[in-house]
């Protein structure tokens, strides 16, 4: 039987650590020594003072590769709003259990860390577990960029993220790539235009164009089509002279099968050659047919536990450090399936349903069963 206080106990302690862009070091001192002592290999890897991503190995001679669990320690900030609730206190209220971090993404991370130290009652006969905890997902999945490389080049099962989906299997997300639009020119005088050359013409006619950009892919049956959108334009630095800079940023939505190369030659060809680009972000799509065994097999395990939860292909608005991880780890099939609500992502006054809590345990605890071979 699962037992549940547990996992809601452990998400309160999490909970208790502020780690608002910030200090997830502290938050791993809580999980650490539970996964040591049940026999896991810790490794803690900073990308900056305070900021490490957790790498948690229980290793065995089998021939099928680990299994990969993954969940983020950051958190956003509170926002201007006042909380009716301490955000760090894990105040339960009914069902809620209160607090910056429940549901995206501390409780997700609790009932994994409780399912990978359950497992090692048990003795593997098929593969071994991986845990990923990383930092910095929230501002650009920084964490998860620093650990690829130590990950790459290794053979891996499937890889699951807890990001906050009311424990639906999620089966990818759209890829984000982040670009800056730079053109350039010469300065003059306001009042003598022809002896400069004016950037921010070359910038609006260019963004103009973007305006009328048309993907040429095919719609995504599930996650539609991709998108683009100019998000800031700027030029100048008075009214009075020619402006000799003009920066645009840009944000295009790509949907699995997009190359982001391949999309970037594109949106530079339409732009014109008087602009330069450079990537700010650049995270692909993440997708795992629905079809795909492990899949399917996550379906049924959700199904079991909480049977109100239809499997069906489903795809999130959110990226996650999937998009790195996966290819880090040499595309096994990802997933997403975590107990937080989508809805309370970020909001003031975030909760996490508690049997959801307990649910996603005992769905994570039955995934490493079934993986691993216990
Ligand atoms: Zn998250």
């Amino acid at each position: 039987m699962t037992d549940t206080t547990e996992v809601t106990e452990l998400t309160r302690r999490l909970v208790a650590v502020p780690t608002v862009d910030a200090d997830e070091s502290a938050a791993q001192a809580v999980v650490a020594p539970l996964l040591e002592r049940a026999g896991f290999t810790v490794r803690s890897h900073e990308h900056a003072p305070g900021r490490a991503t957790l790498i948690a190995e229980w290793r065995t001679d089998l021939e099928a590769p680990p299994l990969c669990l993954s969940g983020h320690l950051d958190t956003v900030p509170l926002g201007a709003a006042p909380w009716q609730h301490d955000p760090y206190a894990g105040e339960p209220d009914g069902d809620r259990l209160h607090g910056r971090g429940t549901s995206d993404m501390k409780g997700g991370v609790a009932a994994m860390v409780l399912a990978a130290v359950r497992a090692t009652a048990h003795r593997p006969r098929r593969a071994g577990l991986r845990l990923v905890l990383t930092a910095a997902e929230e501002t650009g999945a920084l964490g998860a960029h620093h650990v690829a490389p130590l990950l790459r080049g290794g053979c891996s099962g499937p890889l699951l993220i807890a990001e906050p989906t009311a424990n639906q299997v999620v089966h990818g997300h759209k890829g984000a790539l982040w670009l800056q639009a730079r053109t350039t020119g010469i300065t003059a005088h306001g009042s003598m235009p022809h002896l400069g050359d004016n950037a921010a013409y070359k910038l609006a006619h260019a963004v103009v164009r973007l305006a009328d950009f048309a993907f040429p892919d095919t719609a995504h049956p599930v996650m539609g089509r991709p998108t683009l959108n100019v998000g800031t334009l700027s030029a100048g630095l008075n009214p009075n002279s020619v402006p000799d800079l003009a920066t645009a940023t840009v944000d295009v939505r790509t949907v699995a099968g997009q190359d982001h190369t391949e999309v970037l030659a594109l949106l530079a060809d339409r732009a014109g050659p008087e602009v330069d680009w450079e990537p700010l972000v650049d995270l692909p799509p993440v997708w795992t047919d629905p079809a795909d065994e492990w899949a399917r097999a996550l379906g049924e395990i959700v199904t079991a536990v909480a049977p109100g939860i239809p499997y069906e292909p489903r795809t999130a608005t959110f990226f996650t450090d999937a998009a790195v991880l996966a290819p880090a780890l040499g595309a096994p099939p990802a997933l997403i399936c975590g107990p937080g609500e989508p809805s309370q992502a970020h909001a003031t006054d975030e909760w996490c349903s508690i049997r959801r809590l307990e649910e996603s345990l005992a769905i994570y605890e039955r995934v490493v069963a079934s993986w691993c071979g216990l």
